[in-house]
């Protein structure tokens, strides 16, 4: 188990130092930024940083035990279960791409992880995972009585420190009196469980700010909120992150999906320096749009477990680590350096 994380990280950190800014600026960068003067060779597209929880990592680690060193399982911070949800407002923006990910991350790092599907009329947490054929109960059957709770969560046969609950099945529509309560119900059985209780409770959100998504917030103590960098999905993250306040959710974290760095270029997409400025929330992430997105999502099998990682594959995992050692990253502004070609994308 522990391996493949190491060698994941291993890549990771080698592209971490490869994709290394010298040092960005702390002053507020303008919200249209224009061409930068660097001396230096800029890397190519995506840069991921990670200033304070990882130590810079040697470019060629010296003996066994400074790579080893530099394979560090990150440092639970908080309290267990950390109970996230994952929610957005405007649909299809990426939440449960990012739980399906961050979720199989945090299994590789060992932490043990249930992940709710909450999207009761729209389940499909199931199939991104490649579990569909393993749902024989759901919640529901489980606060009904007709079958126990762990008959009902699906184990990962992946990473069996992974687990799977669903509200209800496919289309079915959200029962009169399924709320909050039932769901606060839930997280208490599963922390009260006799293998012990998980370290994550990830809740995949509906979308929208009706019935389904306060039921799914209710258990929360801190959210991440998965946001595009268009307005449409600017102006319901931020109508969201209202409403989580409301509700006495004060960690919320934002992740923006689906970045790309030559429409920021060429000032057709907002920055995520852009949308930080506009939504005020520490970033957790972000992640770029990448096509191995959709084949994953088709084959079932999350990008994160894809051997050798995608960037945004190595975004959700960067992102994992920030979760669990509850830090943030910075966005710098996107740079152009006109006779290279190159440009950057965040700076530690
Ligand atoms: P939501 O749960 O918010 O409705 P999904 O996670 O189901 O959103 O994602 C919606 C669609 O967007 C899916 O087809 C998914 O493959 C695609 N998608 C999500 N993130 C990315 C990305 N970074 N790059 C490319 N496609 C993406
Ligand atoms: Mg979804």
């Amino acid at each position: 188990m522990m391996s493949s994380v190491s060698v994941s990280h291993t890549l990771s950190s080698a592209m971490l130092s490869l994709y290394r800014l010298p040092g960005a600026s702390t002053a507020k960068p303008p919200l249209f930024p224009s061409t930068s003067t660097f001396t230096q060779p800029r890397p190519p597209a995506f840069l991921f940083s990670h200033s304070k929880t990882l130590p810079k990592p040697p470019k060629f680690p010296k003996s066994p035990s400074a790579l080893l060193q530099w394979n560090r399982k990150p440092q639970l911070s908080g309290e267990t279960p950390r109970v996230v949800v994952v929610t957005s407002g405007k649909g299809g923006v990426g939440k449960t791409t990012t739980t399906a990910n961050i979720g199989l991350s945090l299994a590789r790092l060992d932490f043990s992880v249930v992940a709710i599907d909450a999207d009761v009329g729209l389940r499909n947490l199931d199939l991104l995972l490649g579990l569909e054929n393993r749902v024989n109960y759901t919640a529901l059957e489980v606060l009904n009585g007709d079958c126990r709770l762990d008959q009902a969560l699906v184990r990962d046969k992946r990473w069996s420190n992974f687990e799977l609950l669903c509200i209800s099945k496919p289309r079915s529509k959200l029962p009169l009196g399924f709320g909050g309560k039932a769901l606060i119900w839930l997280v208490d059985a599963l922390k009260s469980r006799t293998e012990g209780c998980p370290d994550f409770i990830l809740i995949d959100c509906p979308a929208g700010i009706d019935a389904g998504f306060i039921t799914a917030i209710t258990p929360a103590n801190e959210a991440i909120l998965i946001t595009t960098p268009d307005i449409t999905a600017l102006r319901d993250a931020d109508r969201v992150t209202g409403l989580l306040e409301c509700d006495g959710i004060r960690d919320i974290k934002m992740i923006v999906n689906r970045v790309r760095t030559d429409m920021i270029k060429g000032e057709d997409m907002m920055s995520v320096l852009d949308v930080q400025e506009m939504l005020g929330l520490p970033l957790l992430g972000a992640i770029p749009e990448d096509s191995e997105v959709i084949r994953s999502t088709n084959r079932g099998y999350p990008l994160v477990l894809n051997k050798p990682p995608t960037l945004a594959g190595l975004a959700f995992e960067q992102a994992a680590w920030r979760l669990v050692e509850q830090d943030t990253m910075q966005a710098v502004m996107v740079e152009e350096e006109p006779k290279r070609g190159f440009f950057s994308f965040f700076g530690g």
